[in-house]
């Protein structure tokens, strides 16, 4: 009695640790998470302190335009650190809900605020743990052209729900939820503006961005090795049919500054 019972004992542990050692292969297999990236702007600095100011103004002042000099006038964006909660962003992966390994390369995704930047960084500091409740960009631009850093690059912001990215070689997305649509977060760089007073609303459009903020993006864009065909805003990349930002935008300009840049002196495409 005793014996058999040991007996079934020792099988239920043999079982359990089989078990634990060789998960039974699922529909939904775990999801690789990426650990590192190339190519994205570094994490800088500690959380909520301003972070070597005098470097970006250096990086800018260097820059080459093409034909000599340098930008005019030089701006140095300031650079904020300001890290989102942990539940509004997650890891990247390298394999979808499927299993299936994800190979995309990265995008830049634009968008607004559409509200101050100080409510769009204390709304991504707030935990949120619902998941259709969790937000975040990577980055954000303020007014004056400081840059917050809100999500490490090699983590997911959560910045675009359903949402595919036309590429050349076809629609890229990728499903990492099986409870929400697929989107382009899982390789998507995400960097917001903050939108003027004019623009906190749904009308088609406001009085735009300033200088600073056109200055302070094209240096966040030339600390990426992202080609210029991978840029594009939240409303290309939108398949729920609701967004249109970064409405006012104007992509042009911000990829001419680009172009002060050695590293970007030529279009990369
Ligand atoms: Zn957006």
């Amino acid at each position: 009695m005793t014996r058999s019972w040991l007996v079934g004992l020792c099988s239920c542990l043999l079982v359990l640790a089989l078990g634990l050692g060789n998960p039974p292969l699922r529909a939904a297999a775990p999801l690789q998470p990426l650990s590192t990236v190339v190519g994205l702007p570094d994490w800088p600095g500690r959380d909520g302190t301003e972070i070597a100011p005098d470097q970006g103004r250096e990086s800018f002042m260097n820059a080459q335009v093409p034909g000599g000099g340098v930008p005019s006038p030089p701006v140095a964006p300031r650079l904020v650190q300001a890290l989102a909660h942990s539940s509004n962003y997650g890891d990247r992966f390298l394999t979808d809900a499927r299993g299936e390994p994800v190979h995309n390369e990265f995008i830049v995704v634009l968008h607004e605020t559409v509200a101050s930047a100080q409510s769009a960084l204390n709304l991504f500091r707030t935990a949120h743990p619902r998941d259709q409740d969790q937000v975040s960009y990577h980055s954000l631009i303020g007014r004056d052209g400081t840059i917050y850093y809100i999500v490490p690059p090699e983590k997911r912001a959560f910045g675009a729900g359903n949402s595919v990215f036309d590429g050349p070689e076809g629609p890229e997305t990728v499903l990492t939820n099986p409870s929400f649509p697929p989107s382009v977060n899982n390789f998507a760089y995400h960097v917001s503006l903050e939108t003027p007073r004019d623009g906190f609303n749904n009308r088609l459009r406001h009085s735009g961005y300033t200088r600073a903020q056109y200055y302070s993006l094209a240096w966040l864009l030339a600390q990426t090795t992202v080609p210029d065909h991978r840029i594009t805003t939240h409303q290309a990349v939108d398949r729920s049919g609701t967004r249109r930002d970064p409405r006012s935008f104007n992509l042009q300009r911000c990829l001419t500054l680009l172009r002060r840049y050695p590293s970007r002196a030529v279009p990369v495409s």
